[in-house]
Formats: structure tokens, sequence, C-alpha cells
């Protein structure tokens, strides 16, 4: 598995299948070797054309909208607890931050409710 980022994703994202096939399969081969060039199956997933996130692998707020708004960013709102990867302040963005803050907000949850 790998990614095409930053300026070679808009780049690579206008050339035509077979051609990002093969240079992504050349790339595979030398690190793997020439069996990388023969995939059982080959699949990808281009996410600047996905409708709701236009992007990944992680969002990431315009400059100024940490230190306007941060502290809004996980404050409950009466019950309800935000929890995600994007909540986290540790390995924000990342599944680590994502099971963090799933855990925190449980904590928090079991808290407020007398738990
Ligand atoms: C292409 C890609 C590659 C990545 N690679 C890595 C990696 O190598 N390492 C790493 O650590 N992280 C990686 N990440 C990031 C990681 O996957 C995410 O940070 C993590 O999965 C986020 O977890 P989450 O629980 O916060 O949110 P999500 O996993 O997005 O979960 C949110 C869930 O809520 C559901 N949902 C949304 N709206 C509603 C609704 N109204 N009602 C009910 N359910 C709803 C969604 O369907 C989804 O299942 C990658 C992400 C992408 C997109």
């Amino acid at each position: 598995m790998g990614f095409l980022e930053g300026d070679e994703a808009r780049a690579w994202a206008r050339r035509p299948l077979e051609e990002r096939r093969d240079a992504v399969l050349g790339c595979f081969a030398r690190y793997f070797g020439p069996k990388a060039l023969q995939p059982r199956e080959y699949g990808e997933r281009d996410w600047m054309a996905e409708e709701l996130t236009r992007g990944c692998y992680g969002a990431h707020f315009t400059p100024g909208v940490w230190t306007a708004y941060g502290p809004a960013l996980r404050e409950p709102v009466g019950r309800i607890h935000w929890a995600g990867a994007e909540c986290s302040p540790v390995w924000n963005g990342y599944m680590e931050g994502a099971v963090r803050s799933g855990e925190d907000t449980a904590r928090a949850v079991l808290a407020a409710a007398g738990g």
C-alpha cells in the first residue's frame, strides 16, 4: 500500500490509470523486487474526488482556527460529547489519536453520568 501526496497526487490524478498503475507498481518493484509488477489485484482511490472530504488523509484547519477556536473543539454541548481523531491532543488525525479520544470521551461521559 502506498500514497501519492501533495503535488505528486495532483499531477498523477490527471494522468491515465494505466500510466499511474505502471508508475506505482514500478515504485513498489524498486522496493520489493520484480514480483511486485504482477499483483493479483490493483486498487486505488482518489481522495480528492471524494465529495465530503475533498482530500486526505488528514484534516487540517486553516491558519488561526486552532488559536481562535481550539478550546471550543472538544467542549461538550449539554449531554453531547465529542470524540474522534481530530479531537485528540495526542496523535491528532491518526488511529492512535482516535482510540485515545474515544477512551477519554467514554470516561468523561461516565463521569458526567455519575459512574
Ligand atoms: C487514506 C487514509 C489513510 C490513512 N492512513 C493512516 C495511517 O496509516 N495511520 C494512521 O494512524 N491513521 C491513518 N489515517 C487516519 C485514520 O484512519 C483516522 O484518523 C481514523 O480512522 C479516524 O477515526 P475516527 O474514529 O475519529 O473517525 P472515523 O474512522 O472517520 O469514524 C467516524 C464514523 O462515524 C460514522 N458517521 C459519520 N456520520 C455519522 C452519522 N451522522 N451517524 C452515524 N455515524 C456516522 C462514519 O461512517 C464513520 O464510520 C488514514 C486516513 C485515510 C483517509
